[in-house]
Parts: C-alpha cells; structure tokens; sequence
C-alpha cells in the first residue's frame, strides 16, 4: 500500500443483481502513476472501473479519491472531482464533428485544456475536426474519447481497452499520447489485454483473477513474473 495514494481502493465488493462481481478488490494509484489491471476476459477489470467511477452502485468498501470519500458521492460530483472514463465503447457524440465534441464537454472543472492544446496533442483529431464522430477511424476515436476528459479537467483516467481493435501503428501512437500525458503528470488507471502495450507505459500492474486481485507488481519485477502470467492470462 502506498503512504497517500491518489486513489485508493479497500476491500471492495460488487454486485449485478445477485451476482458477485468483485470479492474485497483492494489497490492504489499514486498521483502521476499508471497502473495496468490485467486478466483474462470476464475476471473483473471493467466492473472495478465502473466500481469506482460509481456507475456501478451495489457495492460495498472503501473508496477514497485525493482523501475524499467516494462511495456516497453522486456520479456527477465524482467526475467534477476529476476522475474520467473512457469506456470500452468511448463514449463519443458519433452525429457530431470532432470539434463540437470537443466543445461540448460533459463537465468543465479547473485545469480542463483548451481546444488548441488538446490539437497540439493530438494533431491528427485536428486535421479531422469538421468530421464527424461516425467517419473517424477506430483510433481516432478513442483519441478523441482521451480528448474529451483532458477537455473536463481530469486527474485521474480510468481508461478501458484503449487498444481494443485498433491496428498497431495506431496503439503505437496512442501509447505515445499517454506516454505525453503522463510526462505531465497525468495519473492512469488502465485496463488492457494488450501485454507489449501495457508493459511499455505502466509502473505497476495488478492482476485479477475471479473478481480478486491476485498479484501486484512493479513494473521492474515483470521478467520474473512471466511465467505466473502466461499461466494466468496467456502472454
Ligand atoms: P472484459 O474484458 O470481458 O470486459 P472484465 O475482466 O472487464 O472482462 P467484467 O466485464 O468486469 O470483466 O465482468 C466481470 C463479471 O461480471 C463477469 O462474470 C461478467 O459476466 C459479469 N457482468 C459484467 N457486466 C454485467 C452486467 N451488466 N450484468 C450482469 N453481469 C455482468
């Protein structure tokens, strides 16, 4: 456990209906961290997402973001607190151009990057701006996904398979992004199958299995890990 993480998760358990989806999922992400949550398909990973951003509510523990308390908090105060989304399916405006999402961001809290700077960024979404959100790729819209969130201000990205689908020049080019957020400071909670992807921007990785966390390393100690993970997950 780290001395003042940014977020920090106890013993949380959740719930679909009847079905016990997470068993007492403990983790921390120090401010400016990236963390990667592995594990096979159907263990847990979005559900502990969707857990701490509050989407999902039948669920119990400990969740603490900058030392507030988050699990009676509104979903709509947990994103003006800074903690940003990205699902798997992103999230776009898909009728609406690159730059009207961009302008129409779902909450504005200090910090948030002007449009230019986001362009500067991610200079492709601007070659693209008058487009709408149904005619980008698979990669620019997950960028323009990112995008949206450093629109609002956020501290902390909780992102979903950024790389699901998208060929590997383009997950190359989205691990430079985060690679850029994160020389700024940007703190990252990831969920990725993609191992190389992950590998190359993560300090620490927790691995989960049947709705717990079995495994927390960092980044130094994955050669040694290698064999646990080809058993657990198949890298
Ligand atoms: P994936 O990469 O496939 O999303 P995951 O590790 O993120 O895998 P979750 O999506 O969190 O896994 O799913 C955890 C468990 O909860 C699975 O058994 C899944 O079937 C179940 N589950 C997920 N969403 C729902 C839902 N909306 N209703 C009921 N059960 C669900």
């Amino acid at each position: 456990a780290l001395a003042n993480p940014l977020l920090k998760v106890r013993d949380l358990n959740a719930w679909y209906g009847e079905s016990h989806a997470l068993h007492g999922v403990s983790l921390d992400v120090g401010e400016g961290e990236t963390i990667t949550l592995l594990g096979r398909n159907g263990v847990g990973k979005t559900t502990t997402l969707r857990a701490i951003m509050g989407i999902l509510r039948k669920r119990t523990g400990q969740i603490e973001f900058a030392g507030r308390d988050l699990m009676q908090m509104p979903l709509h105060r947990t994103a003006h607190m800074g903690l940003g989304f990205v699902p798997e399916e992103r999230g776009i405006f898909s009728t609406l151009t690159v730059d009207e999402n961009l302008l129409l961001p779902p909450v504005v809290s200090k910090g948030g990057m002007e449009v230019e700077e986001i362009f500067e960024l991610f200079p492709n979404l601007k070659e693209r701006r008058n487009s709408p959100g149904t005619k980008l790729s698979g990669g620019e819209q997950q960028m323009l996904a990112i995008a949206r969130m450093l629109r609002t201000g956020v501290k902390l990205l909780l992102l979903d398979e950024p790389t699901e689908g998208l060929a590997p020049v383009i997950v190359e080019r989205i691990g430079e992004v985060l690679s850029t957020l994160k020389k700024r400071g940007m703190t990252i909670l990831l969920v990725e199958q993609n191992f190389r992807f992950a590998s190359r921007i993560a300090d620490r990785f927790y691995l989960m299995e049947h709705g717990r966390i079995t495994a927390d390393f960092p980044v130094a100690e994955l050669d040694q890990r290698m064999a646990v993970l080809h058993e657990v997950i198949g890298v």
